[in-house]
């Protein structure tokens, strides 16, 4: 090795040891006699105090610049009291080198690894082994690794075997469009990239394993969006002989440690993790993936506006639609082009509108609809929201899924405009109940709401052709502050109900067989009981660093485009290696 310790591990435990070390210059600053450099190295920095004496050291450290890399072998020594520098780790000493090296010189960087300013994102990710060197940066990777690296140790604790599957295969169904693999051996043909191993890990439970997981990179061809990227990697689980409840238990101590282990500090909310019913979470959040960090929960107020002469209100009731209310406290006198904001946010989710009552002390009422509401109305309102005077109430008339969707934004846009949540928790919640199926009107078709291998619950197994989205699923979702991060299910591991629900979603026969009969078959081969997971790790990442961009907890990460900007990918290939594979490619659509 050229080093025998590490720049940031210093301290006054090491005082008068010599040390050879090895690393990147952080930092140079030339005081005409002295010269002052950072050493930064995989653990952190250390100060070097290169003096003018040592003639050959002080002309390498007068010419090293910022990013070169060096040696320094030289003596640990406390720092003078007035020179201690608290915000560093090492700042109570420092390093006086007999000797300091050039190993490399290094172009100037084309941003600073010194400081942690915005760069641009091509540039970055250009440049991403520059940006990699960035204490902060570096650090939200290395906690990927302990955090991986605690998962598998808590699952092999508890008897599950790591095992691979392979990632050249035959289409597995979540949901998204798959990428494609031409093969050279067999012309025409091509492989697909898993979207996830679900039909392999279940042919590991028929293989008598009973308890697997594995880091599995899947490949989903979505288009862009800020917090999807093309691979990502979850820890993908499966157990035999299990319940929803026994999967459940078994993840939510795994993330119960996991946060805290490595929540930063940050409380978990509420243990055991809260359930909701999928219905009640869409009724009460207006999504499935409820933010728990704050309140603002909804009220069907649809029984207090009844009769109303609020023609909007008692329009959609007619129509079998609902009425919905979020109680904002204190924000009866909110700002009139706050509101006209909040309105254009509901928008966003369907809604014609969004009204709002304000209740001002002395039971006055504040609102452009005051005037349509009778006493008893508002008294109504008032008992079934909880509303007391100050407070703002906010309504949404319409279908119930419009009124889930834009008091969803609503909820979101008053959380972080109001500053209501609460950053230091964690806060996990399972969300359970969901439909097996859901009909997709576009393609006259029932389809998998989750994906087509979930189990239902055995008693709704009569409806399934009666009445499919009535059937509910054994799905569950785990969410953690607004992010669903992990979603798994029992299955079915029969043949004759996994046929059923394929033939409602459309396949006839001979599809199922070229698309599934490897898992239909094995089904019929003693197939036991079995469910499983899988959580998004990037997803679990940002929550726990607390980023909203899923490109900081990945170390080469595509850009937001969708491209590789650091390899310069994807890329045409040569007409020999299209010939090689039998494609050609079509011209370009002219338009
Ligand atoms: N295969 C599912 C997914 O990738 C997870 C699971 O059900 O285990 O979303």
């Amino acid at each position: 090795m050229l080093k025998d310790a590490f720049a940031g591990d210093l301290t006054v435990a090491d005082e008068g040891r010599v040390v050879r070390l090895a690393g990147w210059v952080h930092r140079r600053r030339d005081h005409g006699g002295l010269i002052f450099l950072d050493l930064r190295d995989s653990h952190g920095l250390v100060q070097v105090v290169v003096d003018p004496e040592n003639a050959t050291a002080h002309a390498a450290a007068h010419r090293v610049r910022a990013e070169w890399v060096i040696a320094v072998e030289g003596v640990v020594r406390r720092r003078a009291p007035e020179t201690v520098n608290a915000a560093m780790p090492t700042g109570e000493v420092e390093v006086a080198p007999q000797r300091v090296e050039v190993l490399n010189e290094a172009l100037t960087p084309p941003f600073a690894v010194n400081d942690e300013s915005e760069v641009d994102e091509l540039v970055r990710l250009r440049h991403r082994y520059v940006e990699l060197r960035r204490p902060g940066v570096a650090a939200v990777i290395r906690l990927r690794h302990e955090v991986v690296r605690f998962m598998r140790g808590f699952l092999s604790a508890r008897g599950f075997a790591e095992i691979e599957t392979p990632t050249l295969i035959k289409s597995t169904p979540e949901g998204a469009r798959d990428f494609l693999v031409p093969s050279r051996l067999r012309r025409g043909e091509f492989f697909a990239l898993p979207q996830s191993p679900q039909i392999l890990k279940e042919l590991l439970m028929v293989g008598g394993f009973e308890r697997y997981f594995q880091m599995a990179r899947c490949y989903r061809d979505e288009d862009t969006r800020a917090n999807r990227v093309a691979e990502h990697t979850q820890l993908d689980l499966e157990m035999s002989f299990v319940e929803e409840a026994d999967v459940m238990a078994l993840v939510e101590e795994l993330f119960t440690e996991v946060a805290e282990r490595f929540g930063g500090g940050r409380r978990l909310a509420r243990t055991p993790f809260p359930r909701f019913d999928y219905a009640d979470a869409l009724a009460r959040y207006g999504t499935d993936r409820p933010d728990l960090r704050f309140g603002l929960e909804f009220t069907d107020v649809g029984e207090a506006v009844r009769d109303s002469e609020f023609q909007v209100f008692a329009r959609a009731l007619a129509e079998g639609g609902v009425v919905r209310a979020v109680r904002v406290p204190g924000q009866a006198e909110m700002p009139r082009r706050a509101i006209d904001a909040l309105v254009e946010t509901a928008r966003g989710g369907g809604a014609r509108g969004l009204a709002n009552v304000g209740f001002l002390a002395g039971g006055e009422l504040r609102s452009p609809i005051a005037r349509f509401l009778s006493a008893e109305e508002t008294a109504r309102l008032r008992a079934l929201t909880g509303a007391a005077d100050g407070d703002m109430l906010f309504l949404v008339a319409d279908r119930a899924e419009v009124a889930a969707a834009s008091l969803a934004l609503v909820r979101a846009e008053l959380g972080r405009r109001l500053d209501l949540i609460d950053r230091d928790v964690l806060s996990f919640a399972w969300v359970t109940g969901f439909p097996l199926l859901e009909w997709r009107p576009e393609e006259g078709r029932w389809d998998a709401t989750h994906n087509p291998f979930c189990g239902f619950v055995e008693e709704d197994a009569p409806l399934l052709e009666r009445d499919p989205g009535a059937v509910r699923s054994k799905q569950y979702d785990l969410v953690l502050n607004g992010a669903e991060i992990a979603g798994g299910s029992v299955r079915i591991h029969r043949r004759a109900a996994q046929e059923r629900v394929f033939r409602l979603m459309g396949y006839d026969d001979a599809e199922m067989r070229t698309r599934f009969g490897v898992l239909l078959d094995a089904l019929e081969y003693g197939a036991p009981p079995m469910g499983g997971i899988a959580s998004g790790i990037d997803r679990v990442l940002m929550e726990l660093t607390g980023t909203d961009n899923i490109r900081d907890v990945i170390a080469f990460p595509k850009a937001s485009s969708g491209g590789d900007p650091l390899m310069d990918a994807p890329r045409p290939v040569s007409d020999e290696q299209l010939a090689e594979l039998g494609l050609r490619l079509a011209p370009p659509a002219s338009g």
